[in-house]
């Protein structure tokens, strides 16, 4: 069986440019990405050829500048690309989401000669990447992390602390790391580029999670890592704010990956549900199930329509933090109702691995979670209401 009957969504892309790299990515995610997406899921198998074939095909960079091997495609065109391909396997379109977070303090942050050196090797030299914020007791409350970088008498920094969750923890090739450089809060973070292969960096045995099973999430113990200060990204000090501004534009792509699993899902239930016959008749001809269906579908385009106003705010260089929030929030919480519907329409088979949909279920959760959890989101979203709590 299939994992998604290839139903092509009527999207509105602004080029023929972009008609072309959606075809390109469908294409890919059919024949590439899909077929295995159960079996190595279920082996909890990373598809790092998959990440080769998308850096080959342009597909590892698509937001940042040409200049440095990026494909310089808006939001509204790289967010749709990452929705394809979570709808095809959420380990591959969260993993190319987590590395343009991770690329991004370098693209954003970097001087013209760390871009030069490191950026065309990150957007389309095979490299993957990972971002390193959370620590075991800091998650939501990020600005307390204690990961330590000291900076020595010879100019270079040693890193010491403990990184938790970090996806493509172990396999990464490079590491955007913050860490302590000064006073606590938010002010006495810096933000670091860690080769992968660098001395005293190692990681865990990846957590044994509920769903997402082929994206490898591991604990990073940094053990003194010496970096040179040629690999400090941005001032010193100015780590956290560019931590948060990463998950400004990571969290539109959380957004869009949970669109690209739920459509899967109201995919999978729409063909099972025409197919499937009770009582002498398709379950589809029941208005049930048929409004099920008909919610199921309007959510989607609802959750789509908002990521993309927040994309094209960001396009327009407008701000964009409020809706970035409200859509990670708004399309992961849909994502997990139309997830949990999509199972309710496959019945008694649904909750069965014979079909993808309790995968779909399983592997959404983690988004309501991930780059801010949607309790946080929400008050991302109350602050640009009412202002900072306790004024
Ligand atoms: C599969 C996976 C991959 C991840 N990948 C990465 C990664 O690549 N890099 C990285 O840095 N991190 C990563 N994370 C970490 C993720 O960002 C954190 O799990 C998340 O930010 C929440 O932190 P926490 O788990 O410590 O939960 P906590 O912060 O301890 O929160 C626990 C609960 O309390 C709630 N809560 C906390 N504070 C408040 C508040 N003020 N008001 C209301 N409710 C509150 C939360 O919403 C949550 O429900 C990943 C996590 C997972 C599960």
């Amino acid at each position: 069986m299939p994992d998604r009957a290839p139903q092509p969504v009527d999207r509105q892309l602004p080029t023929d440019e972009a008609r072309d790299l959606i075809s390109l990515v469908r294409d890919i995610a059919q024949r590439e990405i899909a077929p295995n997406a159960a079996e190595e899921e279920d082996a909890g198998r990373f598809p790092r050829e998959v990440f080769t074939l998308l850096s080959d095909s342009g597909l590892l960079g698509l937001p940042y500048d040409t200049q440095f091997g990026g494909g310089e495609q808006p939001y509204e065109v790289y967010l749709q690309v990452l929705e394809e391909l979570a709808a095809a396997r959420l380990t591959v379109g969260l993993g190319v989401s987590v590395h343009t977070l991770a690329s991004y303090a370098t693209a954003a942050y970097g001087t013209k000669e760390q871009q030069a050196e490191y950026l065309p090797a990150m957007l389309g030299g095979g490299l993957l990447g990972a971002y390193c914020l959370s620590e075991p007791a800091s998650g939501s409350d990020a600005a307390s992390l204690r990961t330590k970088a000291v900076r020595e008498s010879g100019g270079d920094w040693v890193i010491t602390g403990t990184k938790a969750w970090i996806t493509h923890g172990g396999i990464a090739d490079f590491y955007t790391v913050m860490a302590r450089t000064g006073e606590d809060g938010p002010r006495g973070i810096t933000a670091f580029l860690v080769p992968g292969d660098a001395e005293g960096l190692s990681a865990a045995v990846p957590e044994k999670k509920m769903g997402l099973k082929g994206s490898p999430t591991a604990q990073v113990h940094l053990d003194g890592v010496r970096v040179p200060d040629a690999r400090r990204l941005g001032d010193e000090g100015q780590g956290f704010t560019i931590a948060l501004s990463a998950l400004e534009s990571g969290r539109l792509g959380i957004a869009a990956c949970a669109i690209g699993v739920a459509q899967a899902a109201l995919d999978e239930a729409v063909s099972y549900a025409v197919e499937r016959r009770q009582f002498g008749k398709p379950i589809a001809d029941f208005q049930g199930l048929r409004f099920m269906l008909a919610d199921m579908a309007t959510q989607i385009e609802a959750g789509r329509a908002l990521y993309l106003t927040a994309a094209r705010l960001r396009d327009a260089g407008l701000p964009f933090a409020k809706q970035a929030a409200m859509a990670k929030l708004h399309c992961t919480d849909t994502a997990m109702r139309v997830t949990t519907d999509a199972v309710q329409v496959l019945g008694g088979y649904g909750y069965t691995a014979d079909f993808p949909a309790e995968r779909y279920m399983r592997e959404t959760k983690v988004l309501q979670i991930v780059e801010g959890t949607n309790q946080i989101q929400r008050m991302v979203i109350a602050r640009h209401l009412a202002g900072p709590e306790g004024r």
